[in-house]
């Protein structure tokens, strides 16, 4: 049977949900101020705070690396050197779904995301051994696939001559190889055969087929890894079906608008939305906006606000960054009744601060000039975090951070904020 080059490399870390399970325990303590801009991947040699940070997933440094390095293989953590680990959108859908315990949504997203990263997942003899562009290698899953006899069924043994070669040393790869074929759910074992059980028919199809763009560029692929929905994947309208079924019988939906949770589904499904919503400085008084939803109006403004500070917090001394961990918060708050310049959508009428500063602007312990630059509340002794303190202290009368259209708030916006929110 043709072979493809060398052995099918494998990093030797599984990706069984316990792993994942371990990598989310680190995600969650990255994200403490200690351990931001902390290198998890750096030297572990007397490296004090490396045993301390691995330690929370119970695991020494070395077990650690390698366990986040598989997961931003798999496609749940963005690629990245330093804390905080931050999920890409299918990680951190999943998990959310995980979070609120829907544990049979938080299963099929694992498996969905398990099944895309194996799709474009490449290797070749080169010393890089693997590649996140699939147009760099040979593509395993797409090679498997197209080896399959009648019944969509190969033997165990001619799988083990695929992935190990012609050599004596069957073993180690095949079993990794084949754990990630059994979770992503696309293939099962019986009798002494592997065999496709039939899931993702259009999505398979397509990985059978697949040649990759040359144009496309590791960058690109990067993207595609961390959000395989946006338009230049090649995979996106069948992972979209897939992913639209996943969320009706789950009645994800409803979850949402309850309140249960709100993050990434929604923007993921408002992202395709939004495109039909025009920005406008008073989107309230826009029919195509005052006929969508509240829930799609919420998330539209919200994804804007953060996408216009490129998801970075916009408190000058604070360095958080990321989907997950930055929130849009109105400066006139969305509960205060209508008077002037319609504000409950304006895009004029927020910023984008991660969760610690959210909390300690709605509290009024740090406003702004009409000129954009922070003032902190004589109350600031108020708060015990010493971290965020430190952070918003420093911060003290410089501008905010700017916006890829280098618009800034409205001043009529933040003098209601420091008359009515701010501690003076
Ligand atoms: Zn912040």
């Amino acid at each position: 049977m043709a072979s493809i080059n060398g052995d099918w490399f494998h990093s030797r870390s599984s990706s069984n949900l316990d792993e994942l399970l371990t990598v989310r325990t680190l995600v969650l303590k990255s994200q403490k101020l200690e351990y931001i801009g902390f290198g998890w991947s750096g030297g572990r040699h007397g490296n004090q705070k490396m045993y301390q940070f691995a330690a929370a997933g119970g695991i020494q440094p070395s077990t650690m690396q390698t366990k986040i390095r598989a997961m931003i293989r798999y496609g749940f953590i963005k690629d990245g050197n330093t804390c905080p680990l931050i999920w890409t959108r299918m990680g951190s859908l999943w998990n959310d779904l995980y979070t609120i315990r829907n544990l049979s949504a938080a299963k099929q997203i694992y498996e969905l995301t398990l099944s895309i990263s194996l799709a474009i997942y490449a290797f070749n003899d080169t010393h890089a051994q693997f590649s996140t562009n699939p147009a760099n290698g040979d593509m395993p899953l797409k090679f498997l696939f197209n080896n399959l006899d009648n019944n969509n069924t190969i033997s165990l043994q001619a799988f083990e001559v695929l992935v190990d070669g012609h050599t004596a040393r069957v073993g180690n790869n095949t079993s990794y190889w084949k754990g990630d074929l059994l979770n992503s759910g696309l293939f099962q074992v019986t009798n002494g055969n592997l065999f496709y059980t039939g899931k993702y028919t259009a999505f398979v199809n397509e990985i059978k087929n697949f040649v990759p763009s040359p144009l496309l560029t590791d960058a690109d692929w990067e993207t595609i890894r961390e959000n395989p929905l946006i338009e230049i994947s090649p995979f996106k309208n069948s992972i979209r079906e897939i992913f639209e079924s996943i969320t009706q019988e789950q009645n994800i939906e409803e979850q949402i608008t309850d309140g249960i949770f709100t993050a990434p589904l929604v923007d993921i499904i408002s992202e395709q939305e939004e495109v039909a919503i025009p920005e406008v400085d008073i989107l309230s008084n826009d029919l195509r906006y005052a006929n969508s939803t509240r829930r799609v109006r919420d998330a539209t403004w919200s994804i804007r606000i953060k996408k216009k500070y490129r998801y970075i917090c916009a408190v000058p001394n604070c360095d958080v960054i990321g989907h997950i961990f930055v929130e849009a918060a109105h400066i006139k708050p969305d509960n205060v009744a209508d008077e002037g310049t319609p504000h409950r959508a304006h895009i004029l009428n927020g910023l984008c601060l991660c969760r610690h500063c959210h909390i300690a602007f709605d509290k009024g312990y740090f406003s702004m000039t009409d000129d954009h630059r922070i003032i902190t509340s004589s109350k600031f002794s108020d708060i015990a975090d010493q971290n965020l303190k430190t952070v918003i202290l420093s911060s003290a009368n410089i501008t905010i951070k700017s916006r890829v259209d280098n618009r800034l708030p409205l001043p009529e916006f933040i003098q209601y904020h420091r008359a009515n929110k701010f501690r003076k």
